[in-house]
């Protein structure tokens, strides 16, 4: 029995390179590649669950269709055929645009991306764009500096003298990172957490410190305002490297430092914690990707950039401003794999589509969902599940039968990544992408992505070209055969990415220069913090939890039929609660029920949490937007609990 190297599919800073056993043409063992060099053969629980979606009884084995009295398992013939029907009434009526695509990122692998040829050999589609992520914090650091860019974690580990988690919970969603904090740590540097929640890594910390949420861009203009006033900022960097410095000075005077203890609701001690550590290089921060899923995100991925910049952090060994590692797209030629053309293309936003179908000219009359879940991921569930009522025909492509896959009108089974030739490109963190070698065969009536829609282009006479994967892969990045083989044998591969980001200070900005004020510059009004609304007083966030990637255990026994309500000690007791007590939570939005789970963990009272992906969670959230970018505010959400016994409105109830 021999081990193959494949790779976790999940959208993760880590990707983490895997090795599975097989026998008798079945997976027995699957582990962590030890020769990664980041990820060294230590795989997360969601990537162990990886593993049992593959093997799961429930996954769905052939074409099934909605019919009167229930599903009907058919033929991919007839369900190719009976598709492209449909799609040719639609175009005929309502023209190209009525037919539509919504994925997102349930995968991360290249050849994903081979299904948008069949869209472009249409004369027109509708698809969506945007994030329900982490788009605001891109824009944000493109017009900081011209392109989101992270130092190596062997740099950190070797040079920073500090260490900030802004907002990024490592311990769950970054567990790689772990060991270069580790090292750092055991080298001297310092670690603060900077997280209105607690996370696992508080007890390996000199520091934490819990701003209300939303109110991390007060704090970095805060701190900016002091370091300036007090002289311990590099003015030597910001003469030569930033532009609008003038005009930030101007702004940032209205953040004094009462005003943004008070709104930050932190200590004057903290304050100066951060203050201290900023003063001194090099300090590097590690932001997450919640700090910018309020309205005022984009603008607070600028005022953290700003801090670090005006503090000489940029372009430093063990500095940066670390969001996201977008020179690794660049390596890829994405035009090639989606076989973009010139033709009609409207976008729905992903944080909006719903209100963009129910309100669209012409009508979205057949919609392809791929890589999401919308009735789990995208906020405001009540109005996505109206949307997509509302369309003619759905057809879904998925492994499970989701709450999505339960509304289509056909469901089409795809492959699990054992089952796929592909690679995994992520523009996260590490500098590294790993080979999925083929593991096992698919079970009879499964099917690739690209290959379902090769085969349906074929049934509507669509001129694509049909490449495969490993042709695709090679192409796409421009490897010679001796680099693909490499690859394919190693597992991984380092794309040549500098270790210090912006060691020249070339910006990638019209000026060269980290520009402050491009844009609109950091607007004032966005960062006021807003204040909880009387009859909704606590902040409602909707996190990752640690065990799963957001709604990929539906089904399973790792998922609660009722979600549990985290809740801090102290408001436990306030609001006279007991550990998994019944409760309702209730937003502006809907309501829900939910169980009482009390924190000991020093966490902010004015905060509850639940874990994203679960059944109902978006039924309670709001789609509003960030102010930068095309990406969902969804943290911008106030609930209130209402104890069972107490009234409540006649506002929908789910669970
Ligand atoms: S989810 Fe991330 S950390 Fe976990 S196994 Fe997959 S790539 Fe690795």
């Amino acid at each position: 029995m021999t081990w193959i190297k494949t790779a976790c599919p999940l959208d993760c800073y880590d990707t983490c390179g895997m090795l599975a056993r097989v026998d008798d043409g079945k997976i027995v063992e699957v582990k962590g590649d030890p020769d990664h060099p980041i990820t060294k053969g230590r795989l997360c629980v969601r990537g162990h669950n990886v593993v049992k979606r593959h093997s799961h009884p429930e996954r769905i084995l052939t074409p099934l269709k909605r019919t009167a009295t229930g599903w009907e398992a058919i033929s991919w013939e007839k369900a190719y055929y009976e598709i492209a029907e449909r799609m040719k009434q639609a175009i005929d009526l309502h023209g190209p645009l009525s037919i539509m695509h919504s994925y997102d990122y349930g995968s991360s692998g290249l050849t994903k991306s081979l299904i948008d040829r069949f869209f472009y050999a249409l004369d027109g589609f509708t698809e969506t764009v945007g994030s329900l992520c982490w788009d605001a914090g891109l824009e944000a650091q493109t017009l900081d500096f011209g392109e989101a860019r992270s130092h190596s974690p062997d740099d950190m580990a070797a040079h920073s003298k500090h260490v900030v988690l802004w907002g990024r919970n490592a311990g769950v969603t970054n567990q790689h990172l772990i060991p270069f904090l580790k090292e750092a740590k055991t080298r001297g540097a310092t670690l603060t957490i900077v997280n209105p929640l607690p996370t696992p890594l508080d007890r390996m910390a000199d520091y934490v410190i819990r701003p209300k949420p939303g109110a991390d861009g007060a704090l970095a203009l805060g701190l900016c305002r002091q370091l300036i006033a007090d002289g311990r900022y590099d003015q030597k960097f910001v003469q030569t490297h930033v532009q609008g410095f003038a005009a930030f000075q101007d702004l940032i005077e209205a953040y004094d430092l009462a005003r943004v203890i008070s709104a930050c609701g932190i200590s004057l001690r903290d304050f100066d914690v951060l203050a201290n550590l900023y003063a001194e290089k090099p300090t590097t921060t590690l932001l997450g990707i919640g700090l910018q899923r309020y309205r005022n995100g984009g603008n607070t991925i600028r005022a953290i950039d700003a801090l670090c910049a005006i503090t000489g952090q940029i372009g430093v060994p063990g500095g940066g401003a670390n969001y996201a590692n977008r020179e690794m797209a660049r390596f890829v030629n994405w035009d090639y794999l989606s076989g973009k053309r010139t033709i009609q293309r409207r976008v729905m936003s992903r944080t909006t589509q719903a209100e963009e179908i129910l309100r669209a000219q012409p009508s979205v009359d057949v919609l392809f969902v791929s890589r999401t879940n919308l009735l789990r991921q995208v906020p405001n569930t009540q109005k996505m599940r109206q949307a997509i009522s509302g369309i003619g025909t759905v057809i879904v492509v998925d492994m499970f039968m989701t709450e999505t896959a339960h509304i289509a009108d056909y469901v089409l089974p795809t492959t699990s990544i054992f089952e796929e030739e592909d690679a995994m490109v992520t523009t996260m963190w590490n500098p590294y992408a790993t080979y999925a070698n083929p593991v096992v065969d698919p079970p009879e009536g499964v099917k690739p992505d690209w290959k379902i829609f090769y085969e349906l282009a074929d049934v509507m006479k669509l001129n694509v070209e049909s490449v495969d994967p490993q042709t695709a892969i090679q192409t796409a990045i421009g490897l010679t055969e001796d680099e693909f083989r490499a690859w394919q044998i190693n597992g991984y591969r380092k794309f040549p990415i500098a270790p210090v980001a912006y060691y020249d200070r070339s910006f990638l900005t019209n000026s060269r220069k980290v520009e402050l004020m491009s844009g609109e510059g950091v607007s004032r009004v966005h960062f006021s913090v807003d204040e909880p609304q009387t009859e909704y007083p606590f902040r409602l966030l909707t996190i990752h939890p640690v065990y799963r990637q957001n709604s990929q255990t539906e089904g399973s026994r790792l998922e609660r039929e009722i979600p549990l309500l985290f809740i801090s000690e102290g408001a436990t007791q306030r609001e006279k609660l007991e550990q998994l007590e019944m409760v309702t939570v209730e937003t502006p939005v809907g309501c829900i029920q939910a169980q009482v789970k009390s924190i000991p963990s020093a966490s902010r009272d004015d905060v509850l949490w639940l874990e994203v992906g679960q059944r109902g969670i978006n039924e309670i959230t709001s789609s509003h937007k960030a102010d930068l970018g095309d990406s969902s505010a969804q943290y911008d959400v106030w609930c209130k609990i209402i104890k069972h016994g107490q009234s409540t409105d006649e506002k929908n109830h789910v669970n």
